[in-house]
């Protein structure tokens, strides 16, 4: 289901085209993937190129914070559902689904709330500033120093948690699958590796309700 940004004196056409108010966001909204295009012009455009579907993952790794050099929870986000939008020569935006591996986003912009809380109050995944991207992003913190855990040294150096080689690494993980409320529009930085096929295959994946 995706939130639609309709302008009041557009809802009728909105509504024509198959679009369902959401009191409890008080927006209009489409609830099939493959209708998306069709309500393309009350698709936020600035969010991001990357609709997020249905659902992701919380995928939790251990890791030995750089600067205490204590063990500490750090979350990889895991999408399998999403959709490409791109633009052609005439403007035109084309949504191109995707789904095949589990594959680990070491960046979204934003998470929905309750994901966010989840994320933020058990394994330190909240907005923190980095002196190194000179702003603030979602990112995972030290649980006993506080220290932002920087997304190159979490995810890119070969002893990352989320670098995984065979079963036994993700085994080591802890995998919540959890529903999202609604869609998410995001710039997301998404990562394809060969041995993401691992993920689904030796995951322990529990469905979450948040
Ligand atoms: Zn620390």
């Amino acid at each position: 289901m995706l939130l639609l940004n309709v302008p009041y004196e557009e809802k009728e056409e909105a509504k024509a085209l198959g679009a369902r108010w959401k009191p409890e966001y008080k927006k209009w909204s489409v609830f099939l993937g493959k209708d998306y295009y069709k309500f393309d012009k009350w698709i936020p455009k600035n969010s991001g190129d990357i609709i997020l579907c249905d659902y992701i993952y919380i995928i939790v790794g251990k890791h030995e914070c750089f600067k205490c050099h204590k063990q500490t929870s750090v979350v990889g986000l895991g999408v399998e559902k999403f959709m490409y939008i791109t633009e052609d020569e005439n403007g035109k935006r084309n949504y191109k689904y995707n789904k095949d591996d589990i594959h680990i986003c070491p960046f979204i912009k934003e998470l929905p709330k309750n994901i966010y809380d989840f994320a933020a109050e058990k394994y330190g995944l909240k907005y923190g500033y980095s002196n190194v991207v000179k702003g603030s992003y979602l990112a995972n913190h030290c649980q006993n120093c506080g220290v932002i855990q920087g997304n190159f040294y979490l995810f890119d150096e070969v002893d990352s948690p989320f670098f995984l080689y065979e079963a036994s690494d993700v085994k080591k993980l802890e995998i919540f699958k959890v529903k999202l409320p609604y869609d998410i529009i995001c710039n997301a930085e998404i990562s394809y590796l060969s041995s993401d096929y691992l993920i689904k295959q030796y995951g322990n994946i529990q469905e979450l309700n948040l």
